[in-house]
């Protein structure tokens, strides 16, 4: 095993991962740019050690920084944590390079994955259903005139690089495909480098469900099952649960052992989600992260699991040592994703935490770097707390985060807090009943 552990990451993931090596007995280093001296990773590491300025380029983003931290500290493994290098393939290259082990998967799984064109045409390959559209790469206005009407209406034109929902447009019908593929392609540039689209048919009403999954690099896998993340905000997720309301106990183990499958075909190591459209009964493959999910928690919740332990083991050449039968699932998690953003008009609010007190009682976990008089840099995601909550039921879940939400204070600076409270609700998030269009069209009414 692992004497030391760099993690090349900041804010709650970075304390999330220094937690698990704690329990692990491995020392840890923290990196940190100038903005992140006070964090609370910082505080409670073994070791920190400065980076850069605040610029995440010149710090977080700073690979021969942070591989000179791991010399001078002795680390033996680097962890990227969640965002900035994690899904970095040259990353995972140098790290081993440099004689460190990379907590994560092999750098050609990453590269195959970044790809989302390459990452469907591999999955495909091995029999997972995906969504309908271009073969390949997308290059011209005519091109994706033709495809779209192909395809039908309404098409989506999506970044091959994509990430965080950026890069993405509707069109809803023919004379709207130029300006859409246009639009995409410069989104695509100024955000990944690169302007390469596909399309997509554009599903009306699916869930987004994502199928955990761990690979030893030994042939052994597991998944440990679903979460439904439809509640979403320009594609990216606001409130997830697991397991999700709307499967059954088939079509949980159907997806999930075809998930687990593939990755085994893939030969796949490390912790990964393959995340799907559900519509209608059908899945439909839109990508897989090679990394750990923001929502991780509420698997953990339900399996009782610690995935960030697991991937340090797997990382470490160590067999999983249980299979898919010893996974059990109890109860039900749902997460509450906390930004430092105004609740309504979604600014950004970074700024001097006055006051900062987490709900607590059984079946809750708050995941945060907070603490009072800690100041939340504007330079970085906005996500500043993660509720994550547990019950015997869903009905349970949701009655002790009604409570926990109550409970909460983060005083300050402004915070998504009560948008959740009005989320959890409302009747059809009792009931279940979204999809992923939901959370807009309930703001829209507004
Ligand atoms: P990113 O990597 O940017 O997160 P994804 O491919 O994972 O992009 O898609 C993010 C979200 O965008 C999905 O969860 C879903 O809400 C929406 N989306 C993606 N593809 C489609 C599609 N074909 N039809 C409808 N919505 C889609």
């Amino acid at each position: 095993m692992f004497e030391k552990v760099l993690i090349a990451n900041r804010g709650e993931i970075a304390l999330r991962i220094h937690r698990a090596c704690r329990e692990m007995g491995i020392s840890t280093v923290v990196v940190h740019s100038t903005a992140d001296e006070d964090a609370m990773a910082v505080r409670l590491a073994d070791e920190a050690v400065c980076i850069g300025p605040p610029k995440s380029r010149d710090s977080y983003l700073n690979i021969p920084a942070i591989l000179s931290a791991a010399t001078i500290t002795g680390a033996d493994a680097i962890h990227p944590g969640i965002g900035f290098l994690a899904e970095n393939a040259q990353f995972a290259e140098m790290v081993e390079e440099h004689g460190f082990a990379f907590i994560g998967p092999t750098a050609e799984h990453i590269r195959i994955m970044g790809d989302k064109i390459a990452a469907k045409e591999a999955v495909s390959g091995v029999g997972l259903p995906v969504v309908p559209g271009s073969d390949g790469a997308v290059t011209s206005v005519e091109a994706a005139q033709t495809t779209a009407d192909e395809i039908g209406y309404p098409v989506l034109i999506k970044a091959t690089a994509g990430g965080g929902g950026r890069g993405m447009k509707i069109a809803n019908n023919a004379g709207e495909v130029a300006s859409a593929f246009s639009m995409a392609r410069s989104e695509a540039k100024a955000a990944f480098g690169d302007d390469s689209v596909y399309m997509e048919r554009y599903l009306g009403r699916p869930r987004h469900i994502e199928i955990q999954i761990l690979a030893d690099g030994h042939g052994n896998v597991v998944h440990f099952g679903e979460r439904d993340c439809s509640v979403q905000r320009r594609h990216q997720k606001v409130i997830e649960e697991a397991l999700p309301p709307a499967l059954n106990a088939e079509q949980r183990d159907l997806i999930g052992s075809l998930a687990a499958r593939t990755a085994q075909k893939l030969g796949y190591r490390g912790v990964g989600t393959m995340e799907f459209l559900y519509e209608d009964g059908e899945f439909f493959f839109i990508e897989m992260n090679t990394r750990l999910q923001v929502e991780h928690p509420i698997t953990e919740m339900i399996t009782g699991i610690d995935l960030v332990r697991e991937q340090i083991r797997v990382a470490a050449g160590a067999p999983l040592g249980y299979e898919q039968s010893d996974i059990e699932f109890n109860g039900h998690s749902i997460e509450c994703r906390v930004n430092a953003e105004d609740p309504e008009t979604f600014a950004p609010s970074p700024g001097r935490i006055r006051s900062f007190h987490a709900p607590g009682g059984l079946g809750i976990r708050v995941d945060s770097a907070l603490y009072d008089g800690y100041s939340v840099p504007p330079y970085y995601d906005s996500l500043i707390a993660k509720l994550i909550v547990h019950g015997a039921t869903r009905n349970e879940c949701l009655m002790r985060l009604r409570r926990a939400l109550e409970e909460f204070v983060i005083e300050g600076i402004s915070t998504t807090l009560p948008l959740h409270a009005r989320l959890i609700a409302e009747q059809d998030f009792v009931n279940g009943d979204y999809d992923i269009h939901w959370l807009e069209k309930l703001m829209q009414g507004d």
